[in-house]
């Protein structure tokens, strides 16, 4: 889609060899519409705009000695300079960056220049030559904030792309702690530098290293574990086991209709045409349903907490009879006006998932009818589909845009099925993955 069509050329690499053609004196990649002389299974996609490379891996039973070795590719005069671009670009990218907290919060910088310029962002960046991540994280704090800091462990690594760029980054991210806070910003990289809790900080940072970094930080936090309150419907939720595939399903206008006076009374909830389908098309696919949502109502007192959750069972009552599983349902009791954790698009219910029922953001998707929904996704760092009929769509298309959802469908139910073929797919699942992925910032 709104690519120009150019060529696709097909990198078949193992072992650091290489398989090339000779064509009248060049060295290039073999077209994808020439047959190899062996099976081969696809491992993604380079997006270089009009040509594409295709990446396979061969199915052979020997080492191919014939082949070349992709470091010697560099030094020969005869070899497409396409051949060169890729095979320059599968070189992961290195940065390590920094969790630096105090009790709840932690820090974060707010940047001047770069990809992330206006935004906030974990201190750290890209390694120099030869360094070690603890070097070169201690090294970008003391750049950026001027101040020493103490590592207490890594955290985790992390690999992601650029959107629209074919490379990878790899992601070191440690957590820490200040020797001082008398600040000392770099004054053409950092504007700011600020403590944040972690439900807060999700909402400030487009990087994606930042975004999953903060949410293992909360899950290795028992202070921070412990602070986040989130009303859910059970006391004992239906947990399929940790790092279990999950879509975060909205749920006023994607599961039932909304009302324009709320959803407030068990009679009142109307599943939407083929709601049902979807959800039952997912679970069938392997993937764990929760259900995140704010309840205005609620909020506005128009509901008490006991009414909402005799909805709430109904509910699961109804799905129960069709099938389908919920693992727990999260909602925000409060309004607009509250500073809460868990009102979207603050992602407050998603970390609460997160605890309770071992969800991570890398295998997670959030469903939801309003940007807010898309927003909250972004915010913890997983894919996001944004459902509802064109006319509504229409409506809100400006407001989606920075949130850049990776599934726009009609329905809950054209939604999963496009959340299904998503998974499927490597080849175009690592070419949406190069194109969608938030940005890298360092
Ligand atoms: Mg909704």
């Amino acid at each position: 889609m709104g690519r120009k069509r150019g060529r696709d050329h097909v990198f078949v690499e193992t072992d650091g060899q290489v398989y090339l053609v000779r064509d009248r004196g060049t060295l290039r990649f073999p077209r994808a519409d020439e047959k190899l002389p062996f099976p081969t299974e696809s491992a993604g996609v380079m997006d270089f705009g009009a040509d594409r490379v295709l990446r396979y891996k061969p199915r052979l039973d020997h080492h191919p000695e014939e082949w070349w070795g992709r470091d010697a590719i560099f030094e020969r005069s005869d070899v497409d300079p396409l051949v060169k671009r890729a095979i320059y670009t599968t070189m992961i990218r290195c940065v390590s960056e920094v969790i630096l907290s105090k009790g709840l919060r932690v820090l974060m910088v707010k940047s001047v220049r770069g990809f992330s310029k206006g935004y906030w962002n974990v201190p750290g960046g890209f390694m120099d030559y030869g360094e070690s991540p603890e070097v070169g994280v201690e090294r970008e704090a003391e750049e950026e904030i001027g101040v020493d800091i103490v590592l207490d462990g890594l955290l985790n690594v992390y690999v992601s792309g650029f959107p629209g760029k074919p490379a990878y980054t790899l992601g070191f991210v440690y957590k820490g702690h200040l020797v001082s806070e008398a600040f000392r910003l770099k004054p053409d990289e950092i504007e700011d530098a600020a403590w944040f809790t972690v439900d807060k900080a999700l909402t400030l940072t487009r990087n994606p290293f930042a975004k999953w970094a903060l949410v293992d930080f909360f899950l290795q936090s028992d202070e921070a574990r412990a602070a986040l309150k989130v009303k859910r419907h059970s006391s004992d939720p239906h947990a399929t086991g940790p790092d279990q595939p999950t879509v975060f399903l909205d749920r006023d206008g994607v599961i039932n209709r909304g009302r324009a006076g709320y959803v407030r009374t068990p009679d009142q909830f109307r599943f939407l045409p083929g709601a049902i389908d979807g959800m039952r098309l997912l679970q069938d696919h392997g993937w764990q349903l929760v259900i995140v949502t704010n309840q205005d109502a609620a909020g506005w007192k128009l509901l008490t907490e006991a009414q909402l959750a005799k909805v709430h069972d109904r509910m699961l009552a109804m799905l129960h009879k069709e099938g389908v599983r919920v693992a727990e349902v999260y909602y925000c009791p409060h309004n607009v006006l509250s500073d809460c954790a868990c009102r979207k698009p603050r992602p407050g219910m998603l970390l609460a998932a997160a605890r309770d029922l071992g969800v991570r953001p890398r295998g997670a998707w959030m469903v939801g009818d309003k940007p807010l929904d898309v927003q909250t996704g972004r915010a913890f760092g997983c894919r996001t589909a944004w459902v509802g009929p064109k006319a509504w769509r229409k409506r809100f298309a400006a407001e989606v845009r920075p949130w850049s959802p990776d599934v726009v469908a009609d329905s809950l139910l054209d939604g999963a099925r496009a959340i299904v073929r998503y998974g499927e797919d490597p080849v175009v699942d690592a070419a949406r993955k190069s194109r969608t992925d938030p940005t890298i910032t360092s």
